[in-house]
């Protein structure tokens, strides 16, 4: 086999939250090997900007669609559309995700005896911002697999790629529900590893470090002089690389796991993220 990522070209892959910056930047590296997307997103717009761009700019047909992962007749009516066009599916990339304010505490931790701290800690969450962080991430990335992937494990060959986060290893503090989501994002990654392992079917995860992005930018920077945030600069201090990672950093991780090149890597997360889980802070 020639140790390149060409077995890639002429694919197609399913990608959700493609109207998102990591989406973005990944459409971009899988229309550069020859990859036609399918850009999903519950922002239409966005999806067909994204799909129009690199249809442009690589030549690759490619297409934006408006959906729902939490909506299993949107993505049924996808699912038609998709077939219809390109007649098969090859890849699944599960990237819709994201966090809300209502399940993110105030404060890091409570203070003892502090009950005044409590409605800005624990137990002041929102249930329902935290149900609905769980259902994105986690609801989010199920009910796609269940529609797109049985397409693959009936003609025996694709790739599932589910995206992970830092906190799934370890909980940051101040975001439990996204924390917790990510975590099962990985335990279910490694499941869905086993069950189809006989099929042909790999399913792997990324769980990207730290990236400046609109979801983040405003925890991690300071709106009005774009210095470091607390919180950001103690990010940087344990990500032994001393920066924030850029969408582009995720491309080659992404292609190598799409890739046959790894064919025999089944039920791994791998992190792309400068080196920050591998340090203990000292
Ligand atoms: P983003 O907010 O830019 O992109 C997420 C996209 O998902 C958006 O375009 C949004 O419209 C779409 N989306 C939201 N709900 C949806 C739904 N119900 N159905 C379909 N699409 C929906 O965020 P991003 O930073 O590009 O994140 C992409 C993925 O990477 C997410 O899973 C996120 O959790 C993960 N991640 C991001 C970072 C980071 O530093 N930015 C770090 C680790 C993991």
């Amino acid at each position: 086999m020639k140790l390149d990522f060409s077995d890639l070209k002429n694919k197609v892959c399913i990608l959700t939250g493609g109207g998102g910056v990591l989406g973005a930047s990944m459409a971009e590296a899988l229309a550069s090997a020859g990859v036609k997307v399918v850009v999903i997103d519950l922002n239409k717009e966005a999806a067909v900007i994204v799909a129009d761009k690199i249809e442009k700019e690589y030549g690759v047909e490619s297409l934006g669609l408006g959906a729902n992962v939490l909506d299993k007749s949107s993505l049924l009516e996808a699912r038609e559309i998709i077939i219809d066009k390109f007649s098969k599916i090859d890849i699944l990339i599960n990237a819709a995700g994201g966090n809300a304010p209502g399940a993110t505490t105030k404060i890091e931790q409570i203070e003892s005896g502090k009950s005044d701290d409590f409605s800005d800690g624990f137990f002041g969450l929102d249930i329902e911002s935290f149900r609905k962080v769980f259902d994105l991430n986690f609801i989010g990335t199920l009910i796609p697999t269940m529609i797109f992937a049985d397409v693959m494990v009936e003609r025996g060959s694709g790739v599932i790629l589910n995206i992970s986060s830092m906190n799934a290893f370890k909980p940051l503090t101040k975001i439990p529900a996204y924390s917790a989501a990510k975590a099962s994002i990985n335990n279910f990654t490694q499941w869905l590893a086993v069950h189809f392992g006989k099929t042909g079917v790999r399913v792997n995860a990324i769980a990207p470090g730290f990236f400046l992005t609109n979801q983040n930018r405003f925890l991690l920077t300071d709106e009005k002089t774009g210095d470091l945030t607390p919180r950001g600069e103690k990010i940087i201090s344990s990500t032994p690389v001393g920066k924030f990672g850029e969408p582009k950093d995720l491309q080659g991780a992404l292609l190598f796991l799409l890739s046959d090149v790894s064919a025999f890597v089944n039920g791994v997360v791998l992190p792309v993220d400068g080196g920050y889980s591998a340090y203990g802070g000292v």
